[in-house]
């Protein structure tokens, strides 16, 4: 197989990781930003290794903790600190952003 061709299978397998994902994303882009800017956070607690601080963050975007958990531990979230350390490596390299520092 030469090397172009390669290259444009892995693109398109890729791209149908990416579509799956955004589908089963169990909220906006947008919110799942700013969970993980939340999180992220300068001066905020450490980890407790609950999900306490995204179920605080969810509940007060009036989002039903339940439907999002599941998906959460799916990409690797049990924990605050798991949600952002493997959930945005996971989806924040797919969907390609960045979190919002200092703002
Ligand atoms: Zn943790």
């Amino acid at each position: 197989m030469d090397k172009a061709r390669k290259k444009s299978l892995k693109q398109k397998a890729r791209n149908r990781q990416r579509a799956e994902l955004e589908a089963s994303l169990p909220l906006s882009a947008q919110t799942l930003k700013s969970l993980f800017s939340e999180l992220d956070a300068d001066g905020a607690p450490p980890c407790d290794h609950t999900l306490t601080r995204t179920r605080e963050f969810l509940h007060r975007h009036g989002h039903d903790v339940a439907a999002v958990e599941p998906w959460l531990n799916q990409h690797g979230g049990f924990c605050d600190c798991e949600v952002l350390a493997n959930v945005y490596d996971e989806v924040g390299d797919l969907l390609g952003w960045h979190l919002d520092r200092g703002t």
